[in-house]
């Protein structure tokens, strides 16, 4: 089956008469018999978890946000593991992998993971290769396939590709980690975070060591917004790739980080292990990155991304980060172009 086929079948019961066609939401902490939630799970985590590893090819555990994942994966590793680390990425794991290198609970070495070569050597003796790709905010593409092979576990965050766009396990990634809170649940209203691996066990024994557990109201509107990925995704990715080409031709933007575009630098590199470049984009401006975020009527000015509704965001002294969404491509590009008139 198509994963678009997956995302909106798998996690479901079984198809008997009168059995619900939704996983109920189950609000229970224990369970009869021997079964306590933080320890074995729960019924409405399950479903969600059943469909991201039918999707991933894994076995997923769902953690209390993205970064309580990522801070469970560092939790299996021995004490004074080397980990390679990404340079550049989304700033809350690179600051939670200094601080457990800042206390010695392991040996960090950051490395630019675009830069192949230098990765693969940083890698020799490693104990785990951390990947974001793409990555946050800048859109730059780890060689994924490459580094995959790497004879040492990698943990991948995917969350700018979704299960739908790019599959590390399929490639040899140990982890492939979401922020569950962006596209997959989509609509900005829940904190989830999801990691599939082939060897679950230690990630749930972190889990539930560390309490790091996600809630079942969470869980059930994750499933229910992954059950749209499909068509959300394939909207936004088409109106991104339409607003990062006419950036490209605009007077105010210098410069346009977007893998979609044929001219970018990791174009080519996106192209052979992804299947769409994604609804994220970031671009440089020449004016004043923060009239053009408080001009903007249709685009919302706020952290996050991933939902339907489409986000403008400054990640630096003149770089804009968009998180396309789902509204009318037009409607996004004239609100654009106009804030980016006002900002000079
Ligand atoms: C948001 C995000 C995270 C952290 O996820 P939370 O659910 O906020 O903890 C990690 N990586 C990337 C790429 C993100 O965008």
């Amino acid at each position: 089956m198509d994963r678009s086929t997956i995302a909106i079948h798998a996690g479901r019961g079984p198809r008997t008469s009168g059995s619900p066609l939704n996983a109920p939401l189950v609000l229970a902490s224990s369970f009869h018999g021997d079964t306590y939630a933080r320890e074995e799970g729960s019924p409405s985590w399950e479903a969600f978890e059943e469909a991201i590893g039918a999707l991933e090819g894994g076995s997923a555990v769902a953690f209390s946000s993205g970064t309580a994942g990522a801070a469970a994966i560092l939790e299996t590793l021995p004490a004074g593991a080397r980990v390679v680390g990404p340079v550049a990425g989304y700033a809350w794991t690179r600051s939670l992998l200094a601080e457990r290198a800042a206390v010695g609970r392991i040996v960090l070495e950051t490395v630019d993971t675009t830069d192949t070569e230098a990765t693969l050597r940083a890698c020799a003796g490693a104990d785990l290769l951390w990947l974001e790709t793409p990555s946050n905010p800048l859109l730059e593409v780890c060689e994924l396939d490459r580094l995959c092979a790497a004879s040492v576990p990698v943990a991948v965050d995917s969350t700018f590709a979704t299960p739908l766009l790019q599959r590390p396990l399929e490639l040899g990634a140990t982890f492939a980690m979401h922020s569950a809170t962006k596209f997959i649940g989509g609509h900005s209203d829940l904190l989830l975070g999801v990691i599939s691996t082939r060897d679950p066990a230690a990630l749930r024994h972190a889990r539930a060591q560390v309490g790091a557990t996600p809630g079942a109201l969470e869980a059930f509107l994750a499933l229910r917004g992954l059950r749209t990925l499909p068509v959300r995704l394939e909207l936004a990715q088409r109106s991104a790739s339409t607003l990062a080409s006419r950036l490209l031709e605009h007077p105010a933007v210098s410069a346009v980080h977007y893998p979609g575009l044929p001219g970018d630098r990791f174009h080519e590199r996106a192209a052979r292990f992804m299947d769409g470049f994604g609804a994220m984009l970031s671009f440089e401006l020449q004016g004043d990155p923060d009239a053009v975020c408080g001009a903007v009527e249709v685009f919302t000015h706020a952290k996050s991304l991933g939902g339907v509704e489409s986000l403008i965001d400054r990640r630096g002294p003149s770089l804009i980060r968009l998180s396309v969404g789902c509204e009318h491509v037009e409607d996004l590009w004239s609100d654009l172009d106009r804030a980016l008139q006002i900002s000079g």
